[in-house]
């Protein structure tokens, strides 16, 4: 021990003490400021008073000293610091660790849509009664859309309103019945055919929405009459929605039909009493049909005096929250698994 008084070797041992009772970084750093610091660290302010010492021997030798004790308290500094590097990294790669050991969670198994749902179940019923699934371009021509339907120019239904024009001669269908039209031409007389399908409407609401589902229908035959339609869509309203349902049939007024009637079943939640989703009435209408229209007939080459036939079209989506109580139809495409796992289990 030349030339430094004691109390820089004690200010040293108290530092590397210190240092290496360090826990984090941010201690670490709090010592090297407190011992090292420019001009006022504990340690680092003894280089400070060398030049009161005369002697330039004296001097050299202190300055030495400080310099080596500076020198030991950072390579203490700097080994610490890795150390407690390797730790943390050590504990992150732990907590971050996977363990093989405990089982996986369930998975679930995806639901198909109610409308799907809906959709398959109402084909498997008129298959029963001998009906085959046909299908139709979503993007129709305006003619067959209406003209051939008996909606011809001028019509309330071709208004701007509710309709999606391509251009001038095309648009997006607004409901499947032009599928009839194709369906005549292509199949003839006589037939049984459904037309289950996307149709698009320029509305959205908690019973709209812009695309949606629907089910046509279309039987021809010689000798077909308005009995044959009661007897098969009461045959399908019984299977959909159970033998105890209660069914009412009202006049209605469709272009493309005559006469034309509506279906309508008893309401779902009131069962008849009237509520706030039958308006009150106690019945809920659920599809529109008829004997379809000579002149819709003869638009699909048929001979109008030879046979007859009904067609009918329904909502899927609205089949759909009948069945299921659903209220609100845009519930269907929010793709919510906890709305709609309940409604497929309660199917
Ligand atoms: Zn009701």
């Amino acid at each position: 021990m030349t030339g430094a008084p004691p109390d820089v070797h004690r200010v040293a041992a108290q530092a590397i003490d210190a240092v290496r009772g360090a826990t984090d970084l941010p201690s670490l750093e709090q010592l090297r400021a407190r011992y090292l610091g420019r001009g006022d660290g504990e340690l680092s302010a003894h280089l400070r008073g060398l030049g009161a010492i005369g002697e330039r021997e004296a001097r050299a030798q202190k300055a030495k000293v400080v310099q080596e004790l500076i020198g030991r308290v950072v390579e203490e500094i700097d080994a610490r610091r890795e150390q407690i590097e390797r730790e943390q990294s050590a504990d992150r790669e732990a907590a971050e660790a996977m363990d093989l050991t405990v089982p996986p969670p369930r998975l679930r198994r995806g639901n198909l849509s109610p409308v799907t749902l809906a959709a398959r179940e109402m084909q498997r019923i008129f298959a029963q009664l001998g009906y085959t699934v046909v299908s139709g371009p979503e993007v129709e021509y305006d003619r067959y859309n209406f003209t051939l339907v008996n909606q011809p120019p001028g019509h309330p239904a071709r208004d701007s309103q509710d309709t999606f024009y391509v251009d001038d001669a095309r648009l997006l269908r607004t409901h499947t019945s032009p599928v009839q039209i194709r369906s005549m031409i292509l199949h003839g007389a006589p037939q049984r055919v459904i037309v289950p399908g996307k149709a698009f409407r320029r509305d959205y609401d908690a019973s709209h929405m812009p695309m949606f589902h629907q089910v046509e229908g279309l039987c021809i035959d010689e000798g077909i009459a308005v009995s044959d339609l009661k007897g098969t869509l009461e045959y399908f309203a019984y299977s959909y929605f159970g033998a105890d349902s209660r069914l009412q049939w009202r006049p209605h007024h469709f272009p493309f039909t005559e006469p034309s009637l509506e279906l309508e079943l008893a309401c779902v939640a009131c069962g008849g009493e009237g509520c706030p989703l039958c308006k009150h009435s106690g019945w809920l209408e659920l599809l529109g049909c008829g004997m379809v229209h000579p002149t819709v007939l003869r638009n699909g080459g048929i001979d109008a005096e030879r046979y007859t036939g009904f067609a009918f079209g329904m909502g899927i989506e609205r089949a759909a929250m009948l069945a299921y109580g659903v209220q609100d139809m845009r519930l269907l495409y929010r793709n919510d698994a906890r709305f709609l796992r309940p409604v497929v289990v309660g199917a």
